[in-house]
Parts: structure tokens; C-alpha cells; sequence
């Protein structure tokens, strides 16, 4: 039924049996600029993220401020299925402060790259390995499961990446996990560098690519498709600049087109979305894939008169899976079954004259750049039933009260006969 059989693409392809979803709406979310979050606020989203069944979710860098510790610490009580993991540098004052904050899992990193190396660090590369294995066995040593991070990795010269992997992954480390900090990767690099590393490392592979170029999704479903085990996502694709990989549209992207094995509960998605939306005060464009308002409304007449046979002519998937709904607009675009439609679902029975006229009133709003709502439609109606003669709207009483110095109000009886 499809051009290309999604099962026959597959066959390529070395998509893991699961897909584990590590949510960073709390910490890379937290960062995009604008976004400050309180103690209460982050409770409310880690049960939110909890709630739809992602796998991890990273709380903060405890050891950054007393709210991030605080948040670690209550976040970490509340008894959540997914593993709650803290942020740390290489250093064991960091690590300590997950430990502190009753954290179970870290997720420890450094930069790696030429440039984090030579200038940030001022490091050399056998320093930070070092470093790097002291502190996976320090967090080892302390009960914590590891997942390491090389800062900019898609910048880091490609031996030596393998070769800081290596040396983190028999230092102890459970996953590692693969920053494109700045968002420059693209689907072939992408495609190779985890073919790579995957060829190379025993341990389970994380992503975690940035959106600088709009590829964020793309390229983290190319690592899935070479065998990475999860992805680092946020909730709106919300974080650092041009954000991160948006969850919503990775997991349905995963979990409906390619059938991949995700826990998270796509039913959830929508009001998960405008909740995070609202509570971080960062609206999202209409035609935002999945969540957008506008990607399950129709107006245009064409698209509306097939949705309105068979809602498969224009939707790839229905909205109910994400717990989004259908919505037919109407404007410039409407054909005459929208408006048909519309009607039906109000009672409104016209005369073929009066709907050509109510259908002529639609578009000429429409032509204005105005989109016309139920109201509005329900308004147009009743004016064009009056033109009948018969009088659906009677006036009973008028009442005004006014006068030099009292506000001026007036009481108005209708008896209205068109039953809405
Ligand atoms: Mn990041």
C-alpha cells in the first residue's frame, strides 16, 4: 500500500529491538535562553515526562545551585518509573553532588574536540582520557551507572573519539552518548559516525544532536537506523539556540512509520506538548509536525471534501494517536461540503438558495483573510433565515438605564427560534 513497503527498507537496517527514550527537558531544555524554571515547576514536568513512559530523565546539574540540588533531591523521591539522572563534569566535587542529591545515575561529560581541548580546557588529550577514567571509576565506586558523554564529539578528531570511547567503556561506563553540541551533523555524517563507533564500542550508544540545521530528528532516527540504543530528546525540541531533537516528533516518527519497540505513550503527546509549552512560556509555530494546531485541520475545499469520505485522503495518521484532534476550518479555500458538513452538525436546515448565498458570505470573508468560525458561520446563518421574512430573533423588552453619573446598562429579551 505504500510506494516503498517500510518492512522491506527495513531489512537495511540495524534498528535496536527497544529504543530508550532520555528526556532533557529539564536540563538542555532549561537552557534555551528565556527559560528559568522553579523547584515546583520541574516536579510538575518530570511527572508529566513520567507520566507518557520516557525511559530517562535528566533533572539538572545538581552541583550548579542550591535549586538544582533541591530539585535533584525531590525529584529523585517522588519514586518515578523512569531512572533519574544528574549532570556532572569529570570532577568529584560534581559527582558527589548527584550522589548527595540521592541521584542513581550520571551522566558525566567533557570536551573532547580540538577546539573544547586547546582552548576551554587547555587539556591535552591524554589528560582529559585520564580524567575521564578516574572519574567513571570514582562513579562507579559509588554504586552510580555511567553514561559519558564527549562534548562535541562531531568535532573531535575521529581516532581519537574511539579511542576516549574505549578507554571510557573499560573504565566501567553502562552507555555512551554522542553530542553534535553544535548541531552540525548530517544524515551521511551521521550514517557513518555511528556506523563507526558502533563497529567499535560494546556498550549500549546514545544520541544527542542539536537542530542548527533542522536535522536533529533526521539524523537521530539515522543513528537509530545504525544501531544506537536511545536518544536525548526535549519535549517541543526546546534547548540550547535552535534546540534539541523534539520527542514528539521523534518517537511518532519511530514508533508509527518505522514500528519501532518505544515505551513512550504517543496518546499523551499533545497536551503533554501544550503543557510544557505553557509552563515555559515558549509558543509553538501552527504547522509544528504532530503538535502544531494546524496539522490536523483542513480547510481548503478539495483536501476537506476527501477528508470528509475517507479522513485517510489527507492525514497520515488520525490525530487520536497523538491525542490531537480534526478540526475543518473554513475560509477562502472552503469548498461546499465543508460548509454542508458544518451545517449537519448544527441542525441547520437550509434551502438550496440560501446555502448558495451562506456559501457566497463564506468566501467573501475568506477573501478578506478572515477565517470564519462556528459563531461567525452560526451569525450568517441566522441573517440569511431572516431573509425569509419570518422572524427567527423576536425582540420582548429593552430596558436602558442611563443618566449624568451612573454607568449606562440596558437589559435586552430575545425569543430566538433557530436552535443551535
Ligand atoms: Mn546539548
Amino acid at each position: 500500500m505504500f510506494a516503498i513497503n517500510m518492512e522491506d527498507a527495513k531489512k537495511e537496517l540495524k534498528i535496536p529491538d527497544k529504543i530508550l527514550i532520555f528526556d532533557t527537558t529539564l536540563r538542555d531544555g532549561e537552557q534555551s535562553p528565556g527559560i528559568a524554571l522553579t523547584v515546583d515547576e520541574k516536579i510538575r514536568i518530570a511527572q508529566a515526562l513520567d507520566d507518557i513512559g520516557v525511559n530517562k530523565i535528566e533533572v539538572g546539574f545538581p552541583a550548579v545551585s542550591e535549586g538544582e540540588m533541591e530539585s535533584a533531591k525531590s525529584i529523585g523521591d517522588l519514586g518515578l518509573n523512569a531512572n533519574v539522572s544528574g549532570l556532572a563534569r569529570v570532577v568529584e566535587s560534581d559527582i558527589d553532588a548527584v550522589i548527595d542529591s540521592g541521584l542513581d545515575y550520571v551522566h558525566l561529560f567533557i570536551g573532547t574536540s580540538p577546539l573544547h581541548r586547546d582552548y576551554k580546557l587547555k587539556k591535552s588529550k591524554e589528560e582529559i582520557i585520564s580524567q575521564a577514567i578516574r572519574a567513571v571509576e570514582y562513579a562507579k565506586d559509588h554504586g552510580l551507572t555511567v553514561e559519558f558523554s564527549a562534548e562535541d564529539s562531531t568535532r573531535t578528531e575521529l581516532n581519537y573519539l574511539i579511542e576516549f570511547y574505549k578507554a571510557v567503556e573499560n573504565a566501567g561506563t553502562d552507555i555512551i552518548n554522542v553530542p553534535d553540541t553544535v548541531g552540525i551533523l548530517t544524515p551521511a555524517t551521521t550514517r557513518k559516525l555511528i556506523r563507526t563507533l558502533r563497529k567499535k564500542i560494546n556498550i549500549p550508544i546514545s544520541l544527542h544532536f542539536h537542530n542548527d540545521f533542522g536535522l536533529a530528528v533526521g539524523n537521530s532516527i539515522i543513528g537509530v537506523e545504525e544501531g544506537a540504543n536511545q536518544v536525548h530528546c526535549t519535549i517541543n525540541g526546546i534547548g540550547e539556540r535552535a534546540g534539541n531533537t523534539c520527542l514528539e516528533e521523534l518517537v511518532v516518527s519511530l514508533k508509527i512509520a518505522y514500528g519501532a519497540n518505544i515505551d513512550v505513550d504517543t496518546t499523551k503527546l499533545f497536551n503533554t506538548s501544550n503543557f510544557i509549552g505553557s509552563i515555559t512560556n515558549i509558543k509553538l509555530p501552527p504547522n509544528k509536525p504532530i503538535v502544531g494546531e494546524n496539522v490536523f485541520t483542513h480547510e481548503s475545499g478539495i483536501h476537506v471534501d476527501g477528508i470528509l469520505k475517507n479522513v485517510a485522503t489527507y492525514e497520515p495518521i488520525p490525530p487520536e494517536i497523538v491525542g490531537h484532534q480534526r478540526r475543518i476550518t473554513l475560509g477562502k479555500h472552503t469548498g461546499r461540503a465543508s460548509i454542508k458538513s458544518k451545517l449537519d452538525a448544527l441542525h441547520l436546515d437550509v434551502t438550496s438558495k440560501q446555502f448558495e448565498n451562506i456559501f457566497k458570505q463564506v468566501k467573501t470573508l475568506g477573501d478578506k483573510g478572515i477565517c470564519v468560525s462556528d459563531e461567525d458561520l452560526k451569525s450568517i446563518v441566522i441573517t440569511e433565515l431572516a431573509t425569509t421574512g419570518k422572524e427567527y430573533i423576536k425582540l420582548l423588552g429593552l430596558n436602558v438605564m442611563t443618566g449624568e453619573s451612573v454607568s449606562a446598562t440596558a437589559t435586552v429579551r430575545l425569543s430566538i427560534e433557530v436552535i443551535f
